[in-house]
C-alpha cells in the first residue's frame, strides 16, 4: 500500500548541503502519512472523514515551482505533499457526496499550501470543494488545464460580467506564454476575441502564441518602462498575470470603461499606478481568486472548460513529465523557461 509523492519538508544532506533547507522532494509514502499531524496541530481530511483519490495526473503552476523549491509563502505547514491541481478517481470516501470510481477535479482550495496535494499518487482531500470532472473533459487534458486554466476561465468570465465581449475592443494578455497566459489567449481568441500577447519571449514564443490564436504579438519590455498614469487608449480589456509595473501600464493604456483581469504576480506583488484611470476612464480593476472560488464558481467555470476541452490546442500548449521530474521543473518555472502548461503524469 505504498506509493510515491512530492513531499515538501526540511531536507538536509542533500548535494553537499550540511544545513536543513526546505525542499520538495520524491519519497515512498504510506497511509499513515495522512494520520501524521506534522508541526500543525489543525486536522487534515483523514482516509476515514475525506475523499481518498487515486491521482492520475496533476500540473505545475507557478506556485507549485515556489512550493517545491522551497520559496517561503506557499506551503504553511511541514510535511506537506505538493501539488495544488488533483485530477483522479475516487477510491473510498467518508463524505457522502463522493462514491468510490467518481472522477473528480480540485484546484487549489488549500491543497499543496495548507493540505496535502495532488503531486503523489494518492491523496486524501476534503470533499466539499471537490468536482466532478466534466465528461467531455479527459483526465489529462483536465490536468492541461488546472489551476492556470480554470484561472484564466474565471478571469475570461470577470470581463464578461462587466460586459466586456468580442466586439469592445483589442484585449491584452500578459504573461502570455506562461500557463495562465497561454490558456487565456486560447480561450479569449476561440470566443472571438482579437488577442495581443505580451511575452518576454516575443522572438522566440511568437509562432507558438499565434498558433494559440493571438492576433498581434509585443515585447513585454513596452509595458515595463514606468509611464504616465494616463496614456494613449490601447485595450478594452486585459488578463494580467505580472502585476507590479507592467499592470500600471496596462491600467494607464485601457479605454474608456474598460476592466483589468487581475491574476498574478509574476513580475511583483507591488502596483505603482494612481486612481486616475479609475476617476477620469472609468476602468475597472477585477480581482480573481482560483483558490478559495465557491463551489458555484467552480463549477460554472469547469463547465465553460468542458466546452473547450476537445481543442486540440490544449495539447498543443502542454508537455508531460513524471513525478521525478517534478523538482527540476519547479526550478525552470520560476526561471521563466516553462512554455505553456506542465501535466504530471503521476504513474
Ligand atoms: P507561469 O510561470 O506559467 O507564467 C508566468 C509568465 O509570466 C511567464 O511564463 C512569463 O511569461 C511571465 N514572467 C515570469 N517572470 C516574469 C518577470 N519577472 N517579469 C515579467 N514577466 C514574467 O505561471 P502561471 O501561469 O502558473 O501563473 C502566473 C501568475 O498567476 C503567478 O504569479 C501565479 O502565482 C498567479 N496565479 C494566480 C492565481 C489566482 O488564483 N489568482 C491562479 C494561478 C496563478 P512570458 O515569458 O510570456 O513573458
Amino acid at each position: 500500500s505504498q506509493f510515491r509523492a512530492i513531499v515538501v519538508d526540511e531536507v538536509s544532506g542533500e548535494n553537499g548541503e550540511a544545513a536543513a533547507r526546505r525542499r520538495g522532494v520524491l519519497r515512498t509514502l504510506d497511509d499513515d502519512f495522512f494520520s501524521a499531524a506534522g508541526d500543525d496541530d489543525r486536522p487534515l481530511p483523514s482516509t476515514a472523514t475525506g475523499v481518498s483519490i487515486d491521482v492520475s495526473y496533476s500540473s505545475i503552476n507557478y506556485k507549485d515551482g515556489l512550493a517545491v523549491a522551497g520559496r517561503p509563502g506557499v506551503v504553511r505547514r511541514l510535511p506537506l505533499i505538493a501539488g495544488i491541481d488533483v485530477v483522479g478517481t475516487v477510491t473510498a470516501s467518508g463524505d457522502p457526496r463522493w462514491a468510490p470510481g467518481d472522477s473528480v477535479v480540485l484546484n487549489g482550495a488549500g491543497l499543496g499550501e495548507s493540505r496535502h496535494g495532488g503531486l503523489s499518487e494518492r491523496t486524501v482531500v476534503d470533499g466539499a470543494s471537490l468536482l466532478r470532472l466534466p465528461s467531455a473533459i479527459s483526465p489529462r487534458r483536465a490536468a492541461a488545464l488546472g489551476t492556470a486554466g480554470f484561472t484564466a476561465m474565471l478571469a475570461v468570465m470577470a470581463l464578461e460580467r462587466q460586459g466586456i465581449g468580442p466586439r469592445s475592443g483589442e484585449i491584452l494578455v500578459t504573461g502570455a506564454a506562461g500557463g495562465v497566459g497561454s490558456v487565456a489567449v486560447m480561450l479569449l481568441s476561440r470566443a472571438g476575441y482579437s488577442v495581443t500577447a505580451a511575452s518576454g519571449r516575443a522572438a522566440t514564443e511568437g509562432d507558438y502564441l499565434r498558433a494559440l490564436g493571438a492576433a498581434t504579438v509585443i515585447d513585454r519590455a513596452e509595458l515595463l518602462q514606468p509611464g504616465k498614469p494616463l496614456q494613449s487608449t490601447r485595450w478594452a480589456g486585459a488578463i494580467d498575470s505580472l502585476g507590479g509595473t507592467s499592470l500600471a501600464t496596462v491600467l494607464a493604456q485601457i479605454s474608456y470603461g474598460g476592466s483589468v483581469a487581475s491574476c498574478g504576480l509574476a513580475a511583483g506583488a507591488e502596483l505603482p499606478s494612481t486612481v486616475l484611470p479609475f476617476i477620469l476612464r472609468g476602468v475597472n480593476l477585477l480581482g480573481v481568486n482560483s483558490v478559495d472560488a465557491p463551489i458555484a464558481l467552480r463549477e460554472a467555470a469547469w463547465l465553460r472548460l468542458a466546452g473547450e476541452a476537445q481543442l486540440a490546442r490544449l495539447d498543443e500548449l502542454s508537455t508531460e513529465i513524471g513525478l521525478s521530474a517534478v523538482p527540476e521543473t519547479a526550478e525552470a518555472i520560476l526561471a521563466g523557461t516553462v512554455r505553456g502548461r506542465t501535466i504530471v503524469n503521476v504513474r
